[in-house]
Formats: C-alpha cells, structure tokens, sequence
C-alpha cells in the first residue's frame, strides 16, 4: 500500500505469515521505531551491531532492508503532531516483524501510553521477556549464572482492560449498587472500582505460545504463575485454563508435576517437559532462591508486569533486559526500559537491552548464526571490561565507554 512518510525499502522483500508460520526472504524488510530521548543512540549502535553480524554470518547473502516508521516525538514532528500515525499501524500489519527503542508517556495526564496502543490496537497479546546472566554483568545475586527464565505475561487483559471507575462518578455509583444491591457485595464507600477480566481465550492462545515456545527451544518446565488462592475465578481459572490447554493440546509432550511425582517418582522422562503451577507471591522468593527449578513461566499482566523488572533485576537490570509484543502474525520487539531523558542525545547509555531485543528478533527470524555471534561478541567485550556508565560504576577497574564506542568494540569482537 502507499504510505505518506513511510519509504519501503526497494532493495528488500516482505516478510510473510501462513498459518502463524513466517516466512522470512534473505532480505527482509523490517520495521523500526527509533523511539524518543535516548531512543536514536541506542537505536543507531544496535543497527550497527545487527547489521554486522548478519553480514559476518551469511557473508553478504542475507541482509535486513530496515524501513523507518514513527512513534512518538518524532512521529509528532513528521506528521505535524500525530503522535500515533495510522499508518505506522498499517505498516506493521503489512510488513509484520518490527522493533522499537522506548516512548514517552506522561504521567496522570495527556496522552495514553503510545506502548499499550501499540500492543492493544495491534493485538500483541504476549509481552516475552527472557532473562539470564552474561558473564561480567554486575548482580545482587552470589550465583546469577543459575538465573535462565522466558516470561511470557499476557498483554491485554487483567487490570490493564481499563475497566476502572472513578470514585464520585456517576458511573461508579451506578456500579456500586449494583454490586452491592444485586450482587450482596460489601465495601467501603466512596471506593473507586477496577474489574479485571481474565478470560479463557486470552489465557488459552498465551499458554499455547509459550508451550510451542518450550518445545521448539527444547525448555524444561512451564511454570504457570497466578493468585488462584485468592482470586480464585481470575487468577485460578487461569491456572486450569493453562493447564487446559497444556493437556488437551500438548498431552504428548508434557506431563504436570503431580504425574511427575505420582508416575514417575520424579525422573523426567525422556523430551516432557514439565508443567507446574506456583502462586505468586512465593515465586518472587523462589526465583531469588531457587531459579534453577524454573525455565518458562507463564503470568497474567500484572503479576507478569512485576515479576519481569524483578527478575531482570537479578541478571542486571533494565540496561541489558529485552523484550517483545508478540501476536499471531506481528511482532514488535523493544528495549524494555524507558526513555531517559536526561541522557538524551549524549551518546553515553548501555544499548543492551534494545540490542538483546535484536537478538531475540533474530532467534525468532531463525537467524541463529546472527543471533549468536552478538552474543558472544557481546561476552567477550564485557570480559575485557568494555562497559557503558551504568555497569561502570558497579565494576572496579571497567573502562568506562560511549555507546557507538561500546557498539564498535562488539562489532570488533565479533568472529564468524
Ligand atoms: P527510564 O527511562 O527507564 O529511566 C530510569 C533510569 O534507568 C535512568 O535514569 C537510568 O538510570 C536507567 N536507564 C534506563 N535506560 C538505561 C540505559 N539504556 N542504560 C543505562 N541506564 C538506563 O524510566 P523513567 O525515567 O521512569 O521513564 C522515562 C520515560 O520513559 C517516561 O515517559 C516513561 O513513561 C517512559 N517509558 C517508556 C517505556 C517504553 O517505551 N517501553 C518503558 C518504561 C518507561 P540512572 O539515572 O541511574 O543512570
């Protein structure tokens, strides 16, 4: 289709989608979106970065035609104040895989948050986080090596529906008799009111993806996080539905810990996986604890939400953390931090997460050989102490480096 500000590529091909399979050609036409404040540095060093490796690896036969779209403030100067064009929507549904650095949303006001629009317009209903350790990475933890988790958190529902009512309104009064009118419910007056739908599609289509994912990267276990105890037709129904569908539609491939146990006195057999449940509050203790008993984990949004900045933080933090918005056919992977303002510009900040995000972009590309020399690349450099400010100042002895210098040092040390 023809867009306004948007150049397609002419050296590049479409990415295409059958059946939730992509099709990826050797030159694939992908979708960035640089993002604000520190958005164009960290944007600008990890293209570097993917563009070598890629080069390294496939020898010029494969190469990524990148076709800017915009976001944001710089979406806003573009197309005279739309923050949000349509046809960066458009975009993204035509050309399916696209990678963004981070937005700025204001806070208790303006306007609402270009990244859950995102997510929500375009149905990008699993937020993937996966999060390890990288040797040299400065972390609270004594062993961050045993940290290796994939969270999938569902995107779309729970609190973040945006069914809430203001206390006062018209609205809430309305909802408030019939709650307790109709409904024989008790609470304070004057409460302001959320509900939080939690449904069994959302939480079928999201258990699907992460039990395909487990299978094809040949994970150990899928731990299913929820509050059943408490919210027991929210949280709880999540828990059966997962568990549902990991029965009814994966019954050859896995087994749940009670069989595990009761059948096979605790011996994986032979290519299960596991499935488990835990309740979320003790998770957070046992992934500090304990984070070799876990590998997948599948959460509604919010404890989802929390559980991935906590676990990031075991392995390093918002600096190296990636992740994606994942849905049946298009993907939007992102630098999960912010846009910190008062770096803008100044060419000073770690690129890793936005870069890590690349890796995971190419891993879901099957660009495997790409993927990994980036990661190694990536090793390597922090071995010999090459680091941006914020690792800086947690590692004696570091040599404290520019972003585009840090992306020439990986590029450097990338060896095919
Ligand atoms: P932030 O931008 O993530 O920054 C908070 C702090 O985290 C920074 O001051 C810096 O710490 C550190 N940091 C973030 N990115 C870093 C990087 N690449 N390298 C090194 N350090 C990094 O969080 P915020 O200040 O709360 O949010 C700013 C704006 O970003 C807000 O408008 C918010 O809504 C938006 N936001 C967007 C996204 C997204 O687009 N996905 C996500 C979160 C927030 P030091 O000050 O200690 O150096």
């Amino acid at each position: 289709m023809a867009y306004q500000h948007i150049v397609v590529p002419s050296d590049g091909e479409k990415i295409t989608c059958l059946h939730g399979a992509h099709c990826i050609p050797d030159h694939p036409i992908i979708a960035f979106i640089e993002g604000d404040g520190i958005g164009r540095d960290i944007m600008t060093a990890s293209r570097r970065i993917w563009d070598a490796a890629v080069e390294k690896a496939y020898g010029g036969q494969r190469k990524i035609a990148w076709m800017e779209i915009y976001a944001g403030e710089k979406a806003a100067s573009v197309y005279d104040g739309d923050y949000m064009p349509e046809e960066t929507f458009e975009a993204l549904r035509e050309f399916l895989i696209g990678i963004k650095g981070p937005l700025t949303t204001p806070v208790g006001g303006g306007f609402r948050s270009l990244n859950v629009t995102l997510r929500q317009v375009l149905d990008l209903y699993a937020c993937v986080r996966p999060v390890r350790w990288y040797e040299g990475v400065p972390s609270p933890l004594r062993e961050p090596q045993n940290v290796d988790v994939v969270i999938f958190r569902e995107n779309t529902e729970d609190v973040y529906a945006g069914i809430e009512y203001q206390a006062g309104t018209p609205e809430n009064e309305k909802l408030a008799s019939f709650l307790r009118e109709e409904m024989g419910a008790e609470f304070f007056e004057g409460s302001g009111l959320g509900i939080k739908p939690i449904s069994a599609f959302g939480t079928k289509r999201l258990m699907r993806f992460a039990l395909q994912y487990a299978i094809e990267r040949k994970r150990k276990s899928v731990t299913i996080v929820h509050k059943g105890n408490i919210q027991k037709f929210t949280e709880g129904a999540f828990r059966n539905w997962a568990y549902e569908v990991a029965r009814e539609e994966f019954g050859d491939q896995i087994i749940t810990e009670e069989e595990l146990w009761d059948q096979f006195g605790g011996k994986v057999p032979e290519g299960k996986i596991v499935v488990k449940d835990r309740i979320a509050d003790i998770i957070f203790q046992h992934l500090l604890l304990r984070p070799t008993e876990f590998d997948v984990l599948v959460a509604p949004n919010l404890n989802g939400d929390y559980l991935s900045d906590a676990v990031a933080a075991e392995v390093g933090g918002v600096g190296i953390a990636p992740g994606a918005n994942i849905g049946d056919d298009v993907m939007l992977f992102e630098a999960t931090h912010g846009t910190a303002p008062k770096y803008t510009n100044q060419d000073r900040v770690n690129p890793g997460s936005l870069m890590f995000s690349g890796v995971m972009m190419l891993e879901f590309m099957g660009w495997w050989e790409a993927a990994a020399l980036v990661t190694q690349a990536y090793e390597r450099t922090l071995k010999q102490k090459v680091v941006t400010y914020d690792f800086a100042r947690q590692m004696p002895g570091a040599r404290e480096v520019k972003t585009s210098e840090f992306a020439t040092a990986i590029i450097d040390n990338m060896h095919a």
